[in-house]
């Protein structure tokens, strides 16, 4: 990861995003790409398409004659947070909660606020409801400061959203990053940044590169489900390759600093064995020693949303603490365990993830046979262990 790479992760992972409310990062996505000259185009969903034009583009990219899989790069914008539905008083918002989140220590935890303008200020939780399932909040109270919004400027509460609030939006200790959301916006840094390695090297040949960044995630891929249902991606003649790119709970075997995670499956699906098959092989030639490979069934991802349209799909994850800003691991500014906390990954991890993605773009790799160096090995062993049978 070179120091333009690691200022992008800086700058991705401290945007403020909710469900539905990613307005944020998709300015800083629109703004990277046309800076750069890389073409996209957004779905009839609000997706970001990254790599065509336009539609047109996209489809006869994806019907085109070639065995050479289309890589889709895919990593949600969106990440658990709550959205205004009333005032309760002058200084007092009810609120709705969309995805995982702590379950402890609510009471008294800081939240941001924003509007379609943009972040602009703070409050603090006064009360909280769980969902009956007791997994994450349903409903929050947000009480603001005494010097906050007037009457006036008391916007309509339904434009306004959020989510938990620590010391900064964003800061480092050693290689650690502690951020409000580095799920997924680790996923999007990757996807801004290997479009943009893509674009500078034509060299490539045709590595056919998609970047698809959605909406929704975190109350069920509804993003990339509405993406998959325009039925341009499912439909595709020439070969697919999804790579579903994930911040995920860190799990033994998944430790944060231990390089990115070859995501073997979600807790929902196992992935395509043969592309895994390729993705390992560049692992193992690229950070020999410095990868992880296992299952991630902390929760589940768009690989299973892929899998289900029937699209071949492979992952990866940088091992993330806190998952959910729920404090599992705990750390600076966590409120105690499964209260609210910052989430954490490692600078060194995001890098790893993202030499993969790049090296998964080099043209003529064994997608079609990716087992046949395998087979050899099996053969020399028959070879050698004949004389006994
Ligand atoms: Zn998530």
């Amino acid at each position: 990861m070179n120091a333009a790479e690691q200022k992008l992760l800086l700058a991705v992972l401290a945007q403020p995003t909710a469900p539905f409310r990613e307005n944020q990062v998709k300015d800083f996505a629109f703004s990277y790409l046309a800076q750069r000259g890389i073409p996209y185009f957004e779905d009839p969903i609000g997706n970001i398409v990254i790599g065509c034009p336009g539609a047109n583009a996209y489809r006869a990219l994806l019907n085109g004659r070639s065995r050479e899989p289309v890589r889709v790069f895919i990593a949600h914008m969106d990440h658990p947070g709550y959205h205004g539905t009333r005032w309760l008083g002058p200084r007092r918002l009810l609120a709705q909660w969309h995805g995982g989140s702590p379950v402890k220590l609510l009471r008294g935890s800081s939240v941001w606020l924003a509007d379609a303008q943009g972040e602009f200020g703070t409050g603090q939780i006064s009360r909280a409801t769980l969902g009956t399932h007791g997994h994450s909040m349903a409903t929050l109270e947000i009480t603001l400061p005494s010097d906050g919004l007037s009457q006036r400027q008391r916007p309509p509460a339904s434009t306004l959203y959020g989510g938990f609030m620590f010391r900064k939006a964003l800061w480092t200790q050693g290689r650690r990053i502690y951020t409000r959301a580095a799920d997924d916006l680790a996923g999007v840094f990757c996807v801004l940044a290997t479009a943009d390695y893509w674009h500078k090297h034509k060299t490539l040949g045709k590595a056919p590169f998609i970047g698809l960044l959605t909406r929704g995630e975190e109350v069920g891929f509804v993003g990339a489900i509405g993406h998959f249902e325009l039925g341009w991606l499912p439909a595709a003649k020439r070969p697919v390759c999804a790579i579903s790119l994930e911040a995920s709970r860190t799990l033994p075997g998944a430790l944060i600093g231990k390089g990115p995670v070859v995501r073997l499956g979600d807790r929902r699906t196992v992935f395509h064995n043969n592309y895994l098959q390729v993705l390992t092989g560049i692992a193992q030639k690229y950070l020999p020693g410095g990868f992880q490979k296992r299952i991630m069934d902390g929760g589940t991802c768009e690989g299973t949303a892929t899998t289900a349209y029937g699209i071949p799909t492979i992952a990866m994850s940088v091992p993330l603490g806190n998952y959910h800003n729920e404090g599992f691991e705990g750390g600076p500014d966590s409120r105690g365990f499964r209260g609210p906390a910052p989430e954490c990954i490692h600078m060194d991890d995001a890098a790893g993830e993202l030499l993969l993605c790049k090296k998964l773009l080099a043209p003529g790799l064994p997608w079609d046979a990716p087992w046949s160096a395998v087979r050899t090995q099996l053969r020399k062993r028959l070879t050698a262990y004949r004389r006994f049978l």
